[in-house]
């Protein structure tokens, strides 16, 4: 149930990631990027379930992705009361991911959303792991500004980090440390993989929100019992 839920929750994804997916300060991208056909004013413009734009093909790759990753959300996690609040942000974590990938930002207003959608339910639910919580993101904040500062990282991955830890303190330390190593794990080989097959140059560095995403998971699903 909870794959399926994550592949239809994916599924109207391509459409908002491909309007979401523009420059520092710029509006939504009002047209096809490919074809420039305009999308829909106001709300219809922004639900499409599928492809992004009738004119591009495939979106085969966030299904899955959604789909595997409430999947293991929900053998990891188990019944409990948490696992619908994950579930829940899964689908923004995807969305940005697909957005960094495109076009190296993790827009602030996305980013405070999945903060705001998994915080509130998660403090109603561990009252008493808040401090732990908020102690997790301001380790992480500061170690991954320190990190920006040497260069590497946009501060975008310092706030998107800074956020899941929040989300993985409430997990608990373990979750956390797990967390925040595994990026590095995960990046390591991708980076090398783009580099060795041309997709990746110093002209174009590599999108580390996926990877910081994709950590965060393994974090959560390895704490578990
Ligand atoms: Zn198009």
């Amino acid at each position: 149930m909870a794959a399926a839920f994550g592949a239809a929750s994916a599924a109207f994804l391509p459409r908002l990631a491909h309007r979401l997916a523009v420059g520092f300060a710029e509006p939504p991208r009002p047209h096809c990027a490919d074809c420039l056909r305009p999308f829909s004013a106001g709300f219809p413009g922004w639900v499409r379930v599928g492809a992004a734009c009738p004119c591009s093909g495939g979106y085969a790759f966030p299904v899955l992705t959604g789909a595997v990753v409430a999947a293991v959300l929900a053998v990891t996690v188990g019944p409990a009361p948490e696992l619908p609040v994950y579930l829940l942000v899964a689908g923004p974590g995807v969305l940005l991911a697909m957005i960094d990938r495109r076009c190296l930002r993790l827009p602030d207003p996305l980013v405070g959303a999945l903060a705001i959608t998994a915080a509130a339910p998660l403090a109603i639910l561990w009252p008493s792991r808040i401090g732990l919580a908020a102690g997790a993101a301001v380790a992480v904040l500061t170690a991954y500004a320190i990190l920006a500062f040497f260069g590497g990282l946009g501060l975008g991955d310092v706030k998107l980090a800074a956020v899941l830890a929040l989300i993985l303190g409430f997990a608990g330390w373990p979750a956390v440390v797990i967390g925040v190593l595994m990026p590095h794990v995960i990046n390591g080989p991708v980076a090398l993989f783009l580099l060795v097959t041309g997709r990746a140059s110093r002209r174009r560095p590599i999108a580390f929100g996926p990877a910081l995403l994709a950590g965060a998971l393994v974090g959560l699903a390895l704490q578990q019992p």
